[in-house]
């Protein structure tokens, strides 16, 4: 297990927050204060805001994601946003399966795959949700559920594709509860992500995989968390939609 061999990545999921000139503001306040931050920066924006943010973030550090997508190119899906859109505005990243999407919106492992699959074909990186509920973790079901939800998750992805995956665990009793999994769970669980993908693709394929934690994270247990050999990275909600926090986190993923 070596942490050098794969990159860390600090990326914003802004939920449906801020509107287009919300978000280049934002993003121009962010701009300097990550500026040659040793970490990959990425902020995952409403599909209404990627226009401005795609624009706002040319000459620096910051890459653009979106927070979701289809798993059909084009067709009677009303509502919904295909990869093929994303990429052609020059979208870097795609949220897939994150636990709201499961939770109010129906999405299941099976469409997890469907979309990250169709992502991966487009040439977007997906950074792909899997995380328990507290009910579960108390069932003492936390690893074989990852484990699943991984493994479905990546079903005919390649050993090429999955150079475009990062695993965002995100224990959902954490995300915007306050509660933060300790770093020994967050190491836990990334580190039991880390032995699916071993089974899965082998020892090298595991060793460079980037595996975030999300739920809570916070210019305060940023640096703890992220020291876990497990953790390389971070998936962060309240906290990336304000500058100094998400700057600080970033700043703490830099060392
Ligand atoms: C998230 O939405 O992915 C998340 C981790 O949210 P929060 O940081 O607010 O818990």
């Amino acid at each position: 297990m070596n942490k050098a061999l794969r990159k860390t990545v600090i990326a914003g999921n802004w939920k449906m927050n801020k509107t287009p000139s919300e978000a280049a503001a934002l993003i121009e306040e962010i701009k300097p204060l990550v500026k040659g931050a040793d970490c990959e920066v990425v902020v995952c924006v409403p599909f209404v805001d990627l226009h401005v943010a795609i624009e706002a973030v040319k000459e620096s550090n910051i890459k653009v994601g979106a927070q979701n997508c289809h798993f059909e190119r084009s067709g009677a899906f009303t509502g919904e946003i295909s990869p093929v859109m994303l990429k052609e505005m020059g979208v870097e990243y795609v949220i897939i399966g994150h636990s709201e999407r499961r939770t109010y919106f129906g999405e299941t492992d099976v469409t997890v795959n469907k979309r990250t699959l169709a992502a991966l074909n487009e040439g977007l990186k997906v950074i792909l949700c899997v995380g328990e509920y507290l009910e579960q973790r108390e069932q003492g079901i936390t690893e074989e559920l990852v484990a699943m939800q991984t493994k479905i998750a990546l079903q005919n992805v390649t050993e090429e594709q999955l150079k475009n995956v990062i695993i965002a665990y995100e224990p959902v009793w954490a995300i915007g509860t306050g509660k933060t999994a300790t770093a020994e769970q967050a190491n836990e669980v990334n580190g039991i992500i880390r032995a699916t993908i071993e089974k899965l693709y082998g020892k090298a394929a595991a060793d460079g995989i980037t595996i975030q934690y999300g739920g809570s994270m916070n210019a305060a247990n940023a640096t703890e968390l992220l020291a876990q050999p497990h953790v390389d990275g971070g998936l962060i909600g309240g906290a990336s939609l304000k500058a100094q926090d998400f700057a600080a986190i970033v700043k703490a993923a830099s060392v």
